[in-house]
């Protein structure tokens, strides 16, 4: 029960989707309230976080902006880690407020190396929501100010995060078994 196949590999369900959306509602509801009165825009990290995104913004109350940006690319079962560039951030973030959101957050590598370059454009402020974290996979520690679930390092599928460019459509998250 709870078992799916993508591609060659079985995953059993983790997380279900009522657990997430009440999840993907509380965060919201806290940046709700962190960002009263402000106009913060949120940079999403494609392709994975395309629901994640979609979900959070939602059931924000604030005035915010949004744009979807692509990094690096993840093939297979491990992290590649490497960022090569960013596309699709033409707006200028100087002074603004922003929230990168993330699906999910495995050894840090990718917005680790990413997060000096939007320093460098010298936003106001600058803060992290992901989705999931392997903290146990942690190798460039980040200060991640919205944190969805903590998980266990194992590979995951479902609500945009894919295994070899499937299972984005699943509306829960499945955990390789
Ligand atoms: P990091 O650079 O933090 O090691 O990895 C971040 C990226 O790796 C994520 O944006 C995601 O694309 C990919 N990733 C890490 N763990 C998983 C996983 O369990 N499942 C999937 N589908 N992608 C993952």
């Amino acid at each position: 029960m709870g078992l799916i196949k993508v591609h060659d590999k079985t995953f059993e369900i983790y997380l279900s989707e009522d657990t997430i959306q009440k999840r993907v509602q509380e965060l919201a509801a806290a940046i709700n309230t962190d960002y009263a009165g402000k106009r913060p825009m949120f940079i999403a990290i494609l392709n994975g976080s395309f629901m994640f995104a979609s979900d959070l913004f939602k059931h924000l109350t604030i005035e915010a902006e949004l744009c979807f940006i692509k990094l690096a690319s993840y093939k297979g079962l491990k992290s590649s880690g490497n960022v090569v560039t960013s596309i699709g951030l033409e707006d200028d973030i100087f002074n603004k407020e922003i929230v990168i959101v993330e699906d999910i957050v495995d050894t840090g590598k990718t917005l680790h190396n990413f997060l000096p370059k939007l320093e460098h454009q010298q936003p106001k402020s600058l803060r992290i929501a992901t989705l999931l974290h392997k903290s146990e996979a942690t190798e460039f520690p980040l200060k991640l100010d919205y944190i969805g679930f903590d998980i266990p390092n194992k590979f995951v599928v479902g609500y945009g995060l894919d295994y070899d460019g499937l299972g984005r459509n699943l509306k829960e998250i499945y955990q390789l078994v």
